[in-house]
């Protein structure tokens, strides 16, 4: 039994994301006494919401004013946080995944679910991510880093520089988001230069990669030093071009096939693979890791790692290790710990 504060919510294109997993979190810890919840909510504005019912308040969209972070600090966050054992922060993107909250966290001296500062940052930095990984030798996509600013200074220059390498078709992202949000592929001038505005809608830095057709396969790892890694699962679509947010939350959208129905060769590949992904970026806790495995050439790439997966009961992450014979709440239970060892050993 521990008192664990649940933080949701926050100022990222993934708001509504946080939100579901949270209420699934906060559901499994408490069911059967388990253990004993300690709401926090942050607004789409990032003021903070530290009493009543936080969840309700942003569900119903009447949170009324909250609290600065700067005010909360300064008077009841070290209240709220002094009487939790450990926080999980079930945050998705900017905010939450990024090192941001994991760094206010261990200011504060309290263990905390999931990856520290360093993994959550290079996790959701798909630039740097990408840069670590190559380091590493690790298989994946071409791609290029761009930043807002060459983007409104040079459209043309731009544009041109990514004809030349990866070309098209090509797929441009928000370097630091998940969900798919801002995420669009992009066959031509036109498509690109569109694809581009919206990508550097949502983050000052973009990137953009080569277009692979591929199957997608992914694992779930569980760990700190010593990773597990659960069975492969493949995402099979049920329409539409790609991975996008409605074919990841909407109804029907996706199925996913545990264990992916693939050669046993890739299936160490992947294994092996996720394990050392998770490593180089130095993540801890839990991570979904993305992987392609292209369809012409059963090539395998690896795709992306996910610090903070979706977080409800029929999420990719907690599916994956239901068939591998970890339960929900015993899930949880399993990320408690590893929060409590590593706050011990880095203490
Ligand atoms: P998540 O919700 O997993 O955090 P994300 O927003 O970080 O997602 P990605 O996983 O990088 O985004 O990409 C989302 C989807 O877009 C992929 O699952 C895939 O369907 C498609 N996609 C991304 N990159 C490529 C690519 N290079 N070639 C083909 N399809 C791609
Ligand atoms: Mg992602
Ligand atoms: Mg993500
Ligand atoms: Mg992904």
């Amino acid at each position: 039994m521990a008192r664990v504060m649940v933080i949701f919510g926050g100022r990222s294109g993934e708001h509504e994301v946080s939100l579901a997993s949270a209420r699934a979190v906060m559901e499994a810890l408490e069911s059967g006494g388990r253990h004993e919840v300690l709401p926090v909510g942050i607004t789409r504005e990032g003021r903070w919401l530290l009493s009543g019912d936080p969840m309700r308040a942003l569900t119903d969209g009447n949170a009324g004013p909250g609290g600065e972070l700067s005010s909360a600090v300064g008077s009841s966050l070290p209240g709220t946080l002094g009487p939790a054992d450990v926080v999980f922060p079930v945050m998705h993107g900017p905010y939450g995944e990024d090192g941001k909250m994991q760094g206010l966290l261990e200011m504060a001296g309290i263990p905390y679910v999931g990856s520290g500062v360093l993994g959550s940052a290079v996790g959701m930095d798909k630039v740097t991510m990408k840069k670590v990984f190559a380091h590493h030798g690790l298989p994946q996509v071409r791609w290029r880093g761009l930043v807002r600013r060459d983007w409104e200074q040079d459209r043309e220059a731009v544009i041109r520089a990514v004809e030349s390498e990866p070309g098209y078709p090509c797929f441009v992202k928000p370097s630091n988001l998940g969900s798919s949000v801002g995420i669009n592929r992009a066959d031509d001038e036109e498509g690109l230069a569109a694809a581009l505005d919206e990508a550097f809608r949502y983050d000052r830095r973009v990137i953009v990669e080569q277009f692979v057709d591929a199957r997608e396969v992914e694992v779930s790892v569980l760990g700190n030093d010593h990773p597990e890694v659960s069975l492969p699962g493949e995402v099979v679509l049920s329409g539409g071009a790609f991975y996008d947010y409605e074919a990841k939350y909407g109804e029907g959208g996706m199925r996913l096939v545990v264990p992916a129905e693939i050669p046993e060769e890739a299936a160490g590949e992947i294994e092996r693979i996720a394990r050392e992904a998770f490593t180089a970026v130095d993540a801890a806790g839990m991570s979904r890791i993305d992987f392609f495995l292209e369809r012409s050439t059963g090539k395998l790439f690896l795709n992306e790692i996910n610090t903070i997966p979706g977080f409800t009961a029929t999420s990719v992450y907690a599916k994956l290790w239901e068939a591998s014979g970890l339960p929900y709440p015993d899930l949880l239970d399993r990320l408690i710990s590893l929060a409590l060892e590593r706050h011990a050993e880095n203490g």
